[in-house]
């Protein structure tokens, strides 16, 4: 099959959460099957260069359509981490894709609106005619759109669109001018079965474009499928799903063994596994020394997140304060797009700054997640709500045990040590369901018990966590099957 992977991110190039790891995880397991897979993305200003190889322009003078004129684009072709990635740089006055940053701009809608265009006016140029596009989140939610209402008419007419939601708290919310950037007609599409957004009559609705006009919707986990039919997860698109319930379903997102995998991870000092967990002590004292924390006999407690709401910031910060009052250390590494809890979180620093048995690393940093999870005994994910969450399934490939809030990807991979229906050779860490300060106490408290007391019980715990098998074996044979289900066969 040949499939187009539509995205703003892909790690390693363009990361700033689980999406990429999604895309990167996903397009090489594909590949790896046989299939086709190319990953179209913007190439952003800010992107790891040093982490594509051979990238050259493969198309000039690539005229996309922007309301009455067209702006110049060029795609550049290389290989991220062995994934085939084609780079659309845009020369437009509006330098969409040279903010310094993925995210974050007031225009994002129409950056990524134009984006879409781009993407499919490279398709249909480059003479692809592609089995499968598939696209994620908003930002290429109109893709779908183009597809059925351009381009399936100019000869894409056997191309089908599948389309992963990734977060409902970001739905690519906009006006009417994106429609008409894209010379699409917005009299048609601004209704109620189609761009509309469901509280806003005024408000076009990019999510819901992607929704309503992909042949297959998936989320990324059966619960938070679950959730945001029915509940206020859905943020307002609870009835749009419902009326597309036939073709919408959870698929549990994999991890990429080949990235996560203490036992062949090129950035840990110290290589282990299920067998060998000694040599994880190795790298408990190398994170220590990294972060500047003493060596004690205390339990490691981390975090690696975005330090967004979404993520439980309050109980983040309690968990801190709580998990010291218990004698552990603590490791934070975060970075917050939200300017007062970037505050909130840099005070903390400051507290903190003498502190033996504390450190807050604020800002991105993908070599220091590696050693810390390896390094680390707990990893804390308070998420107020959690589409899937892959830093629990990585935590526990490196014997890291996640203390989890029972939600979302979080409740169908996390099983309580002392609580689960599950065998005990199911069972990897702690979960709690109030979103509380009590909640956390309940199950981190339950956790450092373990690891002071009884550390044989501790020690098994891990190894369960690393036996579990999230690699992208099953995920990417039950996105097969739905590529399989919309494709047009002959
Ligand atoms: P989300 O996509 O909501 O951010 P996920 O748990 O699905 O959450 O994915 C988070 C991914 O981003 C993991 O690979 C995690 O290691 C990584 N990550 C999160 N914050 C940071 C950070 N500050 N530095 C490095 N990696 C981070």
């Amino acid at each position: 099959m040949h499939i187009i992977m539509a995205s703003p991110e892909c790690a390693p190039v363009a990361k700033i959460g689980g999406l990429g790891d999604f895309v990167q995880g996903l397009s090489r397991e594909l590949a790896v099957r046989g299939n086709q897979v190319e990953v179209v993305v913007p190439k952003y200003d800010c992107m790891r260069f040093d982490r594509i190889r051979d990238m050259h322009k493969v198309f000039t003078d690539l005229s996309v359509p922007f309301y009455d004129r067209y702006i110049h684009c060029d795609v550049e072709y290389g290989e991220a981490d062995g994934i085939k990635c084609f780079f659309i740089d845009s020369h437009s006055e509006h330098g969409f894709f040279n903010r310094g940053k993925i995210y974050g701009d007031a225009d994002d809608p129409d950056r990524f609106a134009f984006f879409s265009r781009a993407l499919m006016e490279f398709l249909y140029k480059s003479g692809r005619r592609p089995d499968i596009i598939h696209c994620n989140d908003w930002h290429t939610g109109l893709v779908a759109v183009l597809l059925y209402e351009v381009y399936a008419g100019l000869g894409m007419d056997r191309t089908r669109a599948c389309y992963s939601l990734h977060n409902m708290g970001h739905q690519g919310w906009t006006g009417t001018h994106v429609l008409h950037m894209n010379r699409l007609d917005a009299g048609r599409l601004m209704t109620s079965e189609r761009l509309q957004d469901p509280g806003n009559p005024h408000a076009v609705n990019l999510m819901k474009g992607g929704i309503v006009f992909s042949n297959f919707v998936t989320t990324v986990s059966p619960r938070y499928a679950w959730e945001i039919q029915h509940t206020d997860q859905g943020m307002g698109l609870q009835g749009v799903l419902k009326t597309h319930d036939h073709k919408f379903g959870g698929v549990l997102n994999g991890i990429d063994y080949s990235t996560w995998n203490p036992e062949i991870d090129p950035l840990i000092p110290h290589n282990y596994g299920p067998g060998s967990l000694m040599q994880k002590a190795l790298d408990k004292a190398s994170l220590r020394q990294r972060v500047g924390l003493t060596e004690e006999f205390k339990p490691l407690v981390a975090v690696v997140s975005r330090l967004d709401r979404q993520k439980g910031v309050e109980l983040i910060r309690h968990g801190l304060y709580y998990a010291l009052e218990q004698g552990c250390q603590f490791v934070l590494l975060g970075s917050a797009p939200d300017a007062a809890v970037n505050a909130d979180f840099w005070r903390i620093k400051h507290e903190m700054d003498t502190s033996p048995d504390c450190h807050l690393e604020l800002g991105y940093d993908e070599e220091l997640a590696h050693l810390i999870y390896a390094g680390a005994d707990l990893i804390l994910i308070p998420s107020i709500y959690e589409p899937c969450g892959l830093t629990q399934m990585i935590a526990m490939k490196y014997g890291c045990i996640p203390v989890a809030r029972r939600v979302g990807g979080l409740a169908d991979t996390v099983f309580d040590a002392n609580y689960s229906d599950r065998p005990f050779e199911e069972r990897n860490g702690y979960v709690f369901d109030d979103a509380t300060y009590a909640g956390v106490e309940s199950a981190l408290g339950r956790a450092i018990g373990l690891w002071k007391r009884f550390p044989e019980y501790y020690r098994q715990l891990r190894v369960n966590g690393m036996r579990m098998d999230n690699s992208w074996n099953r995920p990417c044979q039950h996105y097969l099957d739905i590529y399989n289900h919309v494709r047009v066969i002959d």
